[in-house]
């Protein structure tokens, strides 16, 4: 079975698709959130993804934001720009589709989805060891797959020595799951690890095994359409040096 993994994709259907793309035919697929914010494609990526059969997703705080549940005033004045722009730019019957789906973690097979962190799904952030590990208690599937940092890694837990070491597999080759681990297919729309290239996994819980992928996309495409609508520069500049 193959899953395709994806996760903040940020409004932005160039890497999307791409990432489509490149993944081949699939059998699921598991969206971890951040669907809209900073790029300039939130109906045509939501559209998108509405199209997917057997797809799982969760909402991120960019999402949560949109929806009008969360105060602007948590994200910086760029990040916050576009969000306006994304809320007034976004159709109702994509809006309606986004208030649909859930902010909390999701179950699926032995996998817990969660945007954040499976303590506190829309906000925190599992950037080392140190949270990871604070994580675990968290969870009682084998693994936890997370995103809203935007850097594919993972976090194994070594049980014998109550010890958690993160890891970043190479991408492209496939890397056997040993239980348990907490792992990060990275970002589709803004990849943040300096390497610019749209960033994604693909599970197969038969074998649990984890394949990081990446994928070259138009990224000047992208700058185009984010310079049209008037959104933050800086959000063209990051995409072509991935942070
Ligand atoms: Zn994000």
């Amino acid at each position: 079975m193959r899953v395709l993994i994806i996760s903040d994709i940020h409004s932005n259907l160039t890497a999307l698709d791409a990432v489509l793309a490149d993944a081949g035919k699939v059998d699921q697929t598991w969206c971890l959130g951040d669907v809209v914010g900073y790029g300039p494609d939130p109906n045509q990526v939501v559209e998108r993804l509405r199209e997917l059969p057997d797809l799982s997703i969760i909402l991120g705080n960019h999402d949560v934001a949109v929806l009008g549940q969360m105060d602007y005033a948590v994200f910086n004045a760029d990040a916050r720009k576009s969000l306006s722009w994304q809320k007034n730019a976004i159709e109702t019957v994509n809006l309606n589709y986004l208030m649909g789906l859930s902010k909390d973690k999701l179950l699926r097979e032995n996998v817990t989805l969660a945007h954040g962190s499976p303590r506190d799904p829309v906000w925190e952030y599992i950037l080392n060891a140190l949270s990871a590990r604070m994580n675990f208690d968290q969870f009682d599937t084998p693994y936890c797959f997370v995103g809203h940092t935007h850097l594919q890694c993972l976090f194994q837990m070594e049980m014998d020595k109550d010890r958690v070491v993160q890891l970043i597999p190479k991408a492209g080759t496939v890397h056997p799951l040993v239980p348990r681990a907490i792992l990060n297919p990275g970002s589709v729309g803004q990849p943040r690890d300096r390497d610019s290239r749209a960033a994604y996994a693909i599970y197969d819980p038969d074998t649990s095994q984890w394949e990081p992928r990446r994928v070259d996309y138009d990224i000047a495409a992208v700058q185009a359409r984010i310079r049209a609508a008037g959104l933050p520069e800086k959000h063209a500049v990051r995409l072509a040096e991935g942070w």
